[in-house]
């Protein structure tokens, strides 16, 4: 199975051209970065510190869709929409670990998922994908006696908040309770609030150093309070999550599938 790497030379896509050229029955396809790049040209495996691959980085993402069994996007909103096309009309799995994806993005993902399988999750960590099972199932345990708030913690350099995953846990919640999680989100809070509105599922953003992913969903009643808890310590678990869901996706009909039909947990 050839697979290949859009996005190659971002933090994310340096772990996965790592991950891929280790794992056994895959080779790499080819990667490519954003037009004007400073590593287009170069040798993908050098590029991430590994042996050369004999392929270098390049811009023509069709040409890699065409050579590709798989592509692996973890790039930014514009351009997984623009790859989300591509695999469309080429037919090419695709496995989009964005994040940061409006809503009108997210419908172009699912119009080209008619014509290609593409999975989409917002975490690839085998922990957080259960995490996630198991705040839909307490928050179906606990009413709203129960407030949920979700803290989250990344690196510095992060540019979209919440995070995916955070969002992805809140929607795991809202679920859990039977509710719609735009009515009751409070995504930010600053000055003279007011109270808690009971119900509400509240986000916590904080950013620092170089912190991989901590998501704790908070369930707090009077008196007493449960804490579910993920912390990733490498971003190898999203690579590996990714290169699972990509073994599991190639040949699979058209459609958008989430990390849990990879698991199996669904
Ligand atoms: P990064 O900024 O290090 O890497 C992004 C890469 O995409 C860069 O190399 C950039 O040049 C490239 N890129 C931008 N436009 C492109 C285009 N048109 N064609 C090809 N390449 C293009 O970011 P990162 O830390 O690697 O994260 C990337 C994304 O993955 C973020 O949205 C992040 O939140 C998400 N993420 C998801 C998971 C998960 O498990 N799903 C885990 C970690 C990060």
């Amino acid at each position: 199975m050839r697979i290949g790497i859009v996005g190659c030379a971002g933090r994310m896509g340096r772990m996965l051209v790592q991950e891929v050229a280790a794992a056994e029955g895959v080779s790499l396809a080819g990667g490519v970065d954003r037009p004007g790049s400073d590593a287009a040209g170069r040798d993908l495996g050098t590029l991430v510190g590994i042996e050369a691959a004999g392929v270098t980085v390049g811009t023509d993402t069709r040409a890699l869709f065409a050579a590709s069994d798989v592509v692996i996007d973890f790039t930014i909103p514009a351009a997984t929409v623009a790859h989300a096309a591509l695999a469309g009309e080429t037919g090419t799995a695709l496995v989009v670990g964005t994040t940061g994806l409006s809503a009108a993005d997210r419908h172009q993902i699912e119009a080209a998922a008619a014509h290609a399988p593409i999975v989409l999750a917002a975490n690839m960590s085998l922990g957080v994908t259960l995490l996630s099972a198991l705040v839909e199932q307490v928050a179906r345990s606990l009413d709203d006696d129960f407030d949920i708030e979700i803290v989250e913690m990344h690196h510095r350099n992060k540019v979209d908040a919440p995070s995916g995953t955070a969002l992805a846990l809140g929607q795991a919640a809202a679920r859990g309770r039977g509710v719609d999680l735009d009515t009751v989100a409070q995504r930010a809070r600053d000055g003279i609030t007011g109270a808690r509105r009971r119900g509400d599922i509240g986000f916590a953003v904080l950013r620092g150093g170089d912190v991989v992913g901590d998501h704790t969903v908070v369930f707090a009643a009077l008196g007493e309070r449960v804490e579910l808890t993920h912390k990733a310590s490498n971003r190898q678990v999203f690579a590996r999550g990714a290169v699972r869901a990509a073994r599991w996706v190639a040949g699979r009909p058209a459609g958008l599938y989430s990390i849990r039909d990879v698991l199996g947990l669904d």
